[in-house]
């Protein structure tokens, strides 16, 4: 029986986890989860599940969970409270934002296995987790799909034997749009995602390349390989999840149907596997894998991303926060979509990078990008 804490449990990952949990009730028990706003969602998951803490974004919302017997926490505190709850063998971290970073580094402190959707806290600090979860002993296990994908055809696998790998990519919303048509796309257009449902966040991240980015700064921290090693491609059926060239040509690849929920539970289960209730991969039926080559120029968020990685020192912060921030004005309504490029580009040309940052200058760069005044 694996004890699991759940950070983010009203999203995206955070639900498909809740549901791997309850459909293996002897393998899971689950120990502890955090919501930040969709507080319901924490009283029905608490009642159901008997978790021994739970924790809400906001200090008013601690009241509601008066008639369960269950330590309700919140905040910033919260978050790390859980994560470290006593007897958790795993943290499932489905944070959306930076925010997932202070609570990733409380878990690996208490020497706790962290499975890593929030893919934000390798960005922003990918060089010190990594190097802290090794001092530990702690396993950072992927969810992500590419690197649940990459990481499974690493599996026994000698690390100085890979080449390279390739990181695969749906293409968002806008895969068959030009830059021009870009100009004026709408939110409700890019929340359309082809392939993936997912929160709100991802999914601009999808449609503006920025998730693609991400995931190979992620993946440069979780395994440990040159920027030049890593390479993406647009794969629109988003059914080979990535692979990997070994150095005698041979590629292994991972190959699933879209379905979060796998990667989750290999995470929970690693390095065994049990079985999973869901429509098996047919491959007849999907008839056709398509693959192209990716254009840095049409998308720069990409560009960016692999910018921020070579350059170093706080400068992924900078492409981080500032992504955070346009996004979320994008989805307000406040600024046009190809403003987010604009910003994030803005701020990185301007930034003073400060090489080898401490814990303490990641969080203040990340708090001064995500509280400044923007002029658009
Ligand atoms: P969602 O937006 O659906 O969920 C985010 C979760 O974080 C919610 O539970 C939300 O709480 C909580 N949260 C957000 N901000 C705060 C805060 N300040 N304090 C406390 N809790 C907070 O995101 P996703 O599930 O889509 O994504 C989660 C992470 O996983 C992201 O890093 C994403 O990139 C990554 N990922 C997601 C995939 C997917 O399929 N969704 C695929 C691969 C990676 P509430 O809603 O209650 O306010
Ligand atoms: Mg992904």
């Amino acid at each position: 029986m694996k004890n699991i804490a759940i950070l983010g449990a009203s999203g995206s990952i955070g639900q498909q986890a809740i549901d791997v949990i309850e459909r293996h009730p002897e393998h899971f028990n689950l120990v502890g989860l955090t919501v930040g706003r969709r507080v319901d969602d924490a009283v029905a998951i608490a009642t159901r599940l008997n978790p021994k803490i739970v924790s809400v974004q906001y200090e008013e919302d601690v009241a509601r969970f008066s008639h369960l017997d269950v330590k309700v926490v919140y905040g910033d505190e919260g978050l790390k409270e859980v994560a470290t709850a006593a007897h958790n063998d795993l943290a499932l971290n489905a944070l959306v934002g930076s925010v997932g970073l202070s609570p990733t580094i409380a878990a690996i402190e208490n020497g706790i296995d962290i499975a890593l959707a929030n893919k934000e806290t390798l960005v922003v600090a990918g060089e010190l987790v990594m190097a802290h979860a090794k001092k530990y002993g702690v396993n950072i296990l992927p969810v992500d799909s590419e690197h649940a994908a990459i990481f499974q055809c690493l599996n026994g696998e000698d690390q100085r034997q890979i080449k390279k790998i390739t990181i695969t990519a749906s293409g968002g919303s806008f895969r068959d749009l030009t830059r021009d048509q870009l100009e004026h796309v709408t939110v409700e257009d890019a929340l359309n995602h082809p392939n993936w449902s997912m929160g709100q966040k991802i999914t601009i991240d999808s449609a503006t390349m920025m998730n693609k980015g991400f995931e190979v700064i992620e993946a440069k921290w979780l395994f440990d390989l040159e920027i030049e090693q890593i390479d993406t491609i647009l794969h629109k059926e988003s059914i080979i999840h990535s692979m990997v060239e070994f150095v005698d040509t041979s590629v292994m690849a991972q190959l699933g149907t879209p379905d979060m929920r796998m990667p989750i539970q290999y995470a929970f289960t690693y390095p065994n596997r049990i079985e999973h209730d869901a429509p098996a991969l047919n491959l007849a039926e999907v008839a056709q894998l398509n693959f192209k080559k990716m254009d840095l120029e049409r998308y720069k968020c990409l560009k960016y991303a692999y910018d921020a990685l070579k350059i170093g020192g706080t400068m992924p912060v900078v492409l981080n926060a500032v992504n955070e921030v346009a996004v979320a004005k994008f989805l307000n309504n406040e600024i046009g979509f190809l403003d987010i490029e604009r910003l994030i580009e803005e701020e990185m040309n301007a930034h003073e990078v400060i090489q080898q940052p401490t814990l303490e200058q990641i969080l203040a760069v990340d708090h001064h990008y995500k509280t400044k005044e923007y002029e658009v």
